[in-house]
């Protein structure tokens, strides 16, 4: 073993978290160029020499960008910069073009904020450190590996399309105290985020296309003692996985702590299929960036007025808005928490908004599909259900066409891409049998089957039929009507109520 369970690492050593969220802004153009930034179009379609990084090429701010950020800043309590510049950040990688990053520095725009969030029942105020500006790089793509990794790898190709989109980065201070449930809040606090954003409108927050990408920092320490040295998990690009880095990494650092090693200071590497790390970069010794300010650009200086007019046109904020609707379905404090946790309150306003009762549309997304999804190992919401199928399931049970058994065997074939909900039931013949000849056939064969349970009935045991009943269910694979089947067992065995 080289881990030591999650609560038993918690009961001994201390938690330190600290998120670092980049977001793709939506903007239709690039940050220091008029390219398009639309999502998946041919490689190196979306490319001039700003963003190629070509010799006497020169930069112009994206407005958009910077107003995106300093609401997003808003949105976070941060106070805004009144003056503030870009800075080159230097290093070398294939897919950056320049030689150097574009970001800020010692001047982001927006500092010292921060978001509340619900867990178990508490709230914890995340702090935010800051929240600045930069450029997205290119992508590499590594050919003839086996593993799509740079190692044994015969070429790479590189698409520049993605460098210099609008990447907004979001730090947190380091955040202490979250004491038995630093994954728990890790994941409140991205899902959390990336609500605020989505609210805002100002990215599409897609953390599998990559337009929202977390790097979790975590540490341990004794009770008591001074921090710990931490390490920084690269690649965490599920709401789902954010909770499961940070778990992996409390029991893997409680096991090398507790056995008397060191933590290294390094970059790991998350995998999404082991929901393990596997160590990456040391940071052991600082990497100078030589950063300093950008020549090619004007600084910053928002006007007051300005900000105070995107503050006062801020949206409401989503745990704002959250429990307004909470309030309106006659929700439970308990169900609203289980649902924002679960990341699922937007789809459960969806399925009510498509005709279902705010109980079936709880029902469902923490029962069964909540199931269905950490089976599939998927958040809820990307499951291959819509809202509005989950509300027809919903209706063809209230209609009485369907039990609850083959409902949930409808959505199951829902999410086996077996097609809609309707085609599902036509193709796999899911249907309440209420056709008395149809049923009398199961029924006969249930008390034959089990005349004991059969005689009782006669002798006035009635809740004996329970059990027929279940054997007449069996027989018709959960088709049968069970008030029918009942009345008919009774009728058959010549009792009446
Ligand atoms: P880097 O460039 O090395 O990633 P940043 O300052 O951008 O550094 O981010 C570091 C992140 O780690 C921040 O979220 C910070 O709050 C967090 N952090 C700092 N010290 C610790 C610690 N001892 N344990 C856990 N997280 C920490
Ligand atoms: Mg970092
Ligand atoms: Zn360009």
């Amino acid at each position: 073993m080289t881990a030591i369970p999650y609560a038993e690492a918690l009961a001994e050593f201390e938690p330190v978290i600290g998120l670092e969220t980049h977001v793709e802004l939506g903007t239709a153009s690039k940050m220091f160029c008029g390219c398009a930034t639309e999502f998946g179009a041919e490689p190196n379609t979306q490319t001039c020499p700003v963003c190629l990084g070509l010799p006497g090429a020169l930069p112009v701010v994206n407005e958009t960008a910077i107003e995106s950020t300093i609401r997003i800043g808003l949105a976070l309590h941060c106070d805004i910069a009144t003056w503030c510049r870009f800075a080159r950040k230097n290093y070398f990688y294939p897919d950056m073009p320049k030689n150097f990053q574009t970001s800020q520095y010692d001047e982001p725009l927006c500092t010292d904020g921060y978001l509340d969030v619900q867990v178990k029942g508490e709230t914890v105020r995340i702090p935010i450190e800051r929240v600045h500006l930069e450029e997205d790089t290119g992508k590499s793509l590594h050919v003839g590996g086996a593993t799509g990794r740079i190692h044994g790898a015969s070429h790479s190709l590189v698409d520049y399309n993605r460098a210099g989109i609008p990447l907004v980065e979001i730090v947190t201070k380091p955040v202490t105290g979250t004491g038995a449930m630093p994954a728990e809040v890790a994941k409140a606090y991205v899902t959390e985020l990336r609500d605020v954003l989505r609210g805002l409108g100002v990215s599409d927050v897609k953390m599998e296309q990559g337009s929202m990408r977390c790097d979790v920092n975590v540490s341990l320490n004794k009770p008591g003692q001074e921090w710990g040295t931490r390490s920084e998990t690269k690649n965490v690009n599920s709401l789902r996985s954010v909770e499961r880095a940070v778990r992996s990494e409390v029991e893997r650092q409680a096991y090398v702590l507790r056995e008397g090693g060191r933590i290294v200071q390094e970059t790991r590497h998350f995998h999404e299929d082991t929901g393990m790390s596997t160590s990456g970069r040391s940071k052991e010794e600082a990497t100078d960036y030589r950063n300093f300010p950008e020549p090619d650009l004007v600084p910053i200086a928002p006007d007051v007025a300005w900000v105070a007019s995107l503050r006062a046109a801020l949206p409401e904020a989503p745990s704002v808005r959250r429990r307004k609707l909470v309030e309106e379905l006659g929700l439970s404090e308990n169900d609203s928490e289980a649902m924002v946790n679960a990341g699922v309150l937007d789809v459960v306003l969806a399925t009510v908004a498509a005709g279902a009762s705010a109980a079936e549309a709880r029902n469902w997304w923490l029962g069964h599909l909540a199931q269905s999804a950490n089976a599939a190992g998927v958040d809820a919401p990307d499951l291959p259900i819509t809202p509005a199928q989950v509300a027809e399931v919903a209706a063809l049970v209230a209609s009485g066409s369907l039990n609850a058994g083959l409902a949930r065997q409808v959505v199951d074939g829902v999410l086996a891409g077996e097609g809609s909900p309707a085609e599902v039931v036509a193709a796999r013949g899911l249907a309440i049998v209420k056709d008395e000849g149809a049923l009398s056939a199961a029924v006969e064969a249930a008390i034959a089957a089990d005349p004991g349970a059969a005689q009782k009935v006669r002798d006035g045991k009635v809740a004996a039929v329970g059990a027929l009943v279940g054997s007449v269910m069996k027989a018709t694979r959960g088709q049968a009507d069970a008030g029918m089947a009942r009345a008919l067992l009774l009728e058959k065995l010549g009792v009446s109520e």
